[in-house]
Parts: C-alpha cells; sequence; structure tokens
C-alpha cells in the first residue's frame, strides 16, 4: 500500500473496472424507455435548481448532481449511475392534462392534480423549503391555484416534512382544506422517531452519504432519490383519514378511490385511483428499484408477503381504469399494457424473493447463504426498475429470513459469539498478529477479494484500533467496495464507513428530530420514550411514584421507577404517589426532551405536590442517547 491514512480514494481497480464493464454488456442498456419516461411531460426546470432556507443555508442542490453526464467513470457502477442520471432530472412534470408532478426536488416527487377552484397536494417532500419550491415551480407555469386538499400517501417522513411549504394550519383548522392520510399515520408518522430515532439517524448518515463529497469518487444517488434534503420537517395532523379500501373522497372535485395497504412499504401506507384521469397512485409501493425489506440505516422488517398481495389487490381493483401508474418518487410509467406490467413485475418482484427465501429457508439454507444462492428470473433481472437500487436482493433476503427466524442461523457456534473487539483480538492472534494479517490481506486487495480484505482487516482494526495500516486498508477496501455497488445506499454506506477510517467520525449530518412531531406525540409515546432513557444499574435501587395530572389533557399517569424500569399507567391504584405534577402537555413535553429544566418548574406554572426530591432523583438516572457512536471501530 502507497496510500497515507490521511490519503483520499483512490482510482478503480483492475477487478471493478471488470465487473462494471460485465454489467454493461449483460444489461440492456440499448433501452431508453425510462429516459423518455422521466423527460415526459416536461414543463419548466427550477433554475437554479438550489433551495435554500430562511438563514441562506442551502438545504437542496439538484445542480450539485450537473457531473451525472456521460458514460459512467470507473469509479461508479454504470447501473446506479444510469438510475442517478434519471434521478437527477428534475422539474415540474404534466402527468396527463390535471395531474402534475414536481420530480428532482427531494428524495421523493411531489404530485398535484387540479380541482374546480385550486390543487389537490399529494405528498409535500422532506421540507417546508422544497416544498415551497416546488409549489412555487407549479403554481409559476400552472396559475396561482390554491392548495384545497393535501395527501400524505404513507406514515414516512419525506411524504409529509414540508407540509406547512404549501398550507398554512389556519385554512386546516377553519375546515376549508382537509388533509387526508390512511388510519394509523399520524401514530406511525411520530413513532419510528421515539424508540431507535438516534441509532437510525447516525446510521442514516451511513445510508445517504450526507457527509460524503458529492461526484464520481463520493456520493451519486440514493437510488431511490439523489438524496434527502435537510430543511425543516413539519407535519400538520391529518384532518380525514382513510379506513377501507374501496373509500371514495372527493375534494375540489377531485374524486379519488382508495385502496389501504397497512404494513407494506410503511406501517400505515395506501394506493389510490384518480378515476377521472385514469391514473393510479401507487405510494411507494410500486417505484422504479427495488424497495426495502429492512432498510440499511434499521428498521422493523416489512412483510414482503402483505406488499405482493396488495399490488395483486390492486391489479385487480383498478387496473382496467388505469392508463398511468405513478408513485411518490421516480418517474410514471404510460399505456395500460406497461402500467399493469410494471405492476405485476413489482408484485413478482416481491412475491419471488418473499416465497424462495421460504423455500431455501425450509431446506436448511440461513439467510447469509441464501442470499448468495438466489438467482431472480431472467424478465426481472433485466427489468430497471426491479433492480437494487436502494433495497437489494442480499439484504432483503437476509430480512426475510430475519422476520421468519430472528437473528439466529440455528448453528450453536453462532450462538455465543464474543463482540467484535473481542474476536478480533483473538482472531488476530490466530493469523500471527495485525501486521502480519495486514501483508496478506494487501495480498487478497491485489487479488480483488474485497469482501474477505474486509472482514479479516475489520477484525484488526477491532483489535488495534491504532493500526495505522489496517485503516488504510480497510478504508481503501470500503472504496473499491463502493465503487462495485449497484446500490446507492450500499455505496453511500462503504464510502460512509471509508471517509470515517480516513477522518474521524462525522457523528450524525442530518436528524429528523422536528417539534411538529414531537408536538403529536401521546403521552404514553413520551413516557415510552423516558423509560428507554433510564440508565438500569444507575436506577437499581431507585423507587419512586410520581403522579402527572396533565391540566390540559385531562388525564393523569402514574410513573414508578422500581428495577431499573420504568412503568406507567393511567389508573393509578388507590395508594398515593410520592409526588404529584400538575401540568400541561407541552411543560412535560420540554421537562422530558430537556428544553425544560427543574429550575423551570415555577415559571412553567407547574403546580408540585408531595415530595419534590422525586423528580430529580427520576431525572438524575436518564440517559442521554449518543449520536457520535462508533460504527467502523470500536
Ligand atoms: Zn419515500
Amino acid at each position: 500500500m502507497t496510500q497515507t491514512p490521511e490519503a483520499g480514494p483512490g482510482p478503480a481497480s483492475a477487478t471493478i473496472v471488470a465487473q462494471h464493464a460485465h454489467l454493461l454488456e449483460t444489461l440492456p442498456f440499448a433501452d431508453r424507455q425510462d429516459f423518455e419516461d422521466a423527460h415526459r411531460g416536461f414543463i419548466a426546470a427550477l433554475e437554479p435548481a438550489v433551495v435554500r432556507d430562511a438563514d441562506g443555508r442551502v438545504v437542496w442542490d439538484n445542480d450539485s448532481y450537473a457531473f451525472l453526464a456521460g458514460d459512467a467513470p470507473e469509479t461508479v457502477n454504470p447501473s446506479l449511475w444510469r438510475q442517478s442520471q434519471l434521478n437527477a432530472i428534475q422539474g415540474l412534470f404534466e402527468v396527463v392534462p390535471g395531474l402534475y408532478q414536481v420530480r428532482g426536488l427531494d428524495l421523493s416527487v411531489m404530485s398535484f392534480v387540479e380541482g374546480e377552484r385550486g390543487v389537490v397536494v399529494i405528498d409535500p417532500l422532506i421540507s417546508v423549503e422544497t416544498a415551497a419550491a416546488g409549489l412555487g415551480l407549479y403554481r409559476a407555469h400552472r396559475g396561482e391555484r390554491p392548495v384545497t386538499g393535501l395527501v400524505y400517501t404513507h406514515s414516512h417522513a419525506d411524504h409529509f416534512g414540508g407540509a406547512r411549504g404549501v398550507l398554512g394550519q389556519e385554512r386546516v383548522d377553519s375546515g376549508e382544506v382537509p388533509v387526508i392520510a390512511p388510519a394509523g399515520f399520524t401514530e406511525h408518522a411520530v413513532a419510528e422517531n421515539v424508540f431507535a430515532g438516534t441509532a437510525m439517524s447516525r446510521r442514516a448518515g451511513y445510508m445517504y452519504g450526507a457527509a460524503l463529497d458529492r461526484g464520481p469518487l463520493g456520493q451519486v444517488g440514493a437510488g431511490l432519490g439523489q438524496t434527502t434534503s435537510v430543511g425543516s420537517v413539519t407535519l400538520i395532523p391529518p384532518t380525514v383519514h382513510v379506513t377501507t379500501t374501496g373509500q371514495e373522497v372527493v375534494v375540489d372535485g377531485v374524486r379519488m378511490v382508495f385502496q389501504l395497504a397497512p404494513g407494506s412499504e410503511a406501517p400505515a401506507e395506501m394506493h389510490f385511483l384518480l378515476p377521472d384521469l385514469r391514473a393510479l397512485c401507487m405510494a411507494e409501493n410500486a417505484t422504479h428499484v427495488l424497495h426495502n425489506i429492512l432498510t440499511i440505516r434499521g428498521a422493523l422488517v416489512r412483510d414482503p408477503h402483505a406488499w405482493a398481495r396488495y399490488l395483486t389487490d390492486a391489479i385487480e381493483l383498478f387496473g382496467e381504469q388505469t392508463d398511468v401508474v405513478f408513485a411518490s418518487h421516480h418517474w410514471p410509467t404510460w399505456g395500460h399494457e406497461r402500467a399493469i406490467r410494471f405492476l405485476v413485475e413489482q408484485r413478482d418482484l416481491y412475491a419471488y424473493l418473499h416465497d424462495q427465501t421460504l423455500r431455501m429457508m425450509n431446506q436448511g439454507l440461513t439467510g447469509i447463504e441464501i442470499a448468495e444462492a438466489i438467482t431472480m428470473p431472467p424478465a426481472l433481472e433485466n427489468a430497471w426498475h426491479a433492480r437494487g437500487y436502494y433495497g437489494s436482493v442480499s439484504h432483503n433476503v437476509k430480512a426475510i429470513y430475519q422476520r421468519y427466524m430472528g437473528w439466529y442461523d440455528g448453528n450453536p457456534a453462532n450462538l455465543w459469539k464474543h463482540p467484535p473487539a473481542e474476536v478480533g483480538r483473538r482472531y488476530v492472534d490466530f493469523m500471527g498478529g495485525a501486521d502480519a494479517v495486514v501483508a496478506k490481506a494487501s495480498d487478497s486487495f491485489a487479488a480483488g477479494d474485497f469482501r474477505w480484505v474486509a472482514e479479516v482487516v475489520s477484525h484488526v482494526v477491532f483489535a488495534e484500533p491504532g493500526h495505522e495500516a489496517a485503516r488504510t486498508l480497510l478504508a481503501d477496501t470500503f472504496e473499491q467496495l463502493g465503487y462495485g455497488a449497484e446500490n446507492g445506499t450500499w455505496r453511500c454506506a462503504y464510502l460512509s464507513a471509508a471517509h470515517e477510517l480516513r477522518h474521524g467520525g462525522f457523528g450524525t449530518p442530518v436528524s429528523a428530530a422536528a417539534s411538529d412531531l414531537f408536538a403529536q406525540l401521546t403521552p404514553e409515546q413520551w413516557l415510552d420514550a423516558m423509560a428507554i432513557r433510564v440508565d438500569g444499574p444507575r436506577a437499581w435501587h431507585e423507587r419512586l411514584t410520581i403522579d402527572v395530572a396533565l391540566t390540559d389533557l385531562g388525564q393523569t399517569h402514574r410513573i414508578s421507577l422500581s428495577n431499573g424500569v420504568l412503568s406507567h399507567t393511567s389508573t393509578p391504584g388507590p395508594l398515593p404517589a410520592d409526588l404529584t405534577l400538575r401540568l400541561a402537555m407541552p411543560v412535560l413535553a420540554g421537562l422530558l426532551s430537556g428544553a425544560l429544566g427543574l429550575g423551570d418548574l415555577g415559571s412553567a406554572g407547574v403546580e408540585v405536590a408531595g415530595d419534590a426530591s422525586a423528580l430529580s432523583r427520576l431525572l438524575a438516572v436518564l440517559d442521554e442517547p449518543d449520536p457520535d457512536f462508533a460504527i467502523v471501530t470500536p
């Protein structure tokens, strides 16, 4: 190795270049239909495609992807390069007369359906700033139409975060503008941020490559879209819930017929037909990627069986009335036959992964083995929209195994493994010491066996994190794996890991924490969130009960701490609590979030009765999550 530890990314190796050449020969690059579709109906671009917040900070910069021109460089998988070129096409587009989309202004796509008086907005992007820019672009070309309805197709932040950029709360409160969402929307929209938010946000930094420079050696896109915008995330709570499939809602003369799809790509999700436009919105369940059964930032495993079922149902319910299918990511697919084929292939994609994983599982293969053994049908292999730019066959198969079987593969050798630093120390010792492992692994690197180098040299880094040659070799290796990856999130993860090995941790560059989301948390969710911050050992010997009377909600919750566990109930028994607090929900939220301290109780109007020390003792056992935790080093 000639690079010093501080050196940056190197060139693509011969192995990666050959791998790319093979893809160029085998995938149908001559098929340009997607480019035709991604440009179809183009009205205008946002120029410059840079969106800033009120302080002038850039929250979106699509122009930074101008390098995505021409053939793929050797350091980018040509299939991912192609997908990124498509995702970077930005502007306002007509889907059919009356239905428009703004694409390339965020990770997600915002759609507009024109009504009698104004326009119904579908999925207002992630940030207020990008949503406002998108609406502005629409209005510049379609007139100053008021927003007369807002639809959230599902409970992920890239489909509601920009709500306040297109609509004011007062027009919702007055009943003038309905906000429509699937049943369970709000609970799920906030729930994801409650329990594992810190860990997911830190890992999302890897998944989207937020700390990476954009360019052929860095971030080129995330497959689902280019990246996430980083403006203000908001939420206007829904006022109309879709509770049954077949439910029809008419807003401003726009007819929408809904199909619920809970527990698919999101826990609360729905598709809908615009029968008067013969246009079908598939939310995020049929897009131009193989989506995630389990996103690599971490999440609960999704249900591919139900997902495929909903796609079958959508075809049966709406297929005959569909001439164009669109989603809240990527470009639409036009023509009845093409739309149906697209839906069938998407359905078969998830069903095939599910069924074949189960088949092989029942033959005794484990997730890691199935991920290597499974082969996709040629028709899906060659369908661009079915390729693994966001989800991958490899990690989705392991996720399906995990959903049914859990983390343990059944082999007791794996039942009681040492943690990484311990196992690393032992491996390195058995293999003749760190220098010997690095020397041998350098040969494997030269031979292009990057997966193996990552495995063994990671043991060295966990055994001896200060071993510079090991860190450099591991960073070089992650870069090669990143250059080779067809999956946008894998590329980002590998290159982020290399970046941290070379330059140190970048922490959590983008956090989804938003006051609108916190405001929607129920008292129970706040108390659950507090419970998972209790430092168990520190709280072992603490015993206390506090009644929290929420004056604005008319509820009382009893918090009890015992054995390092914080439990709560809304039906306190007859025994008196150590302390009773009478306060409003926002004050409780402030106390639990740390925005308010014990010294603020008086000014916040909190009434305290009983042993006031109970509250300070409780706050003293609460731990803080760490948004900077190490990932590729011990
Ligand atoms: Zn999305």
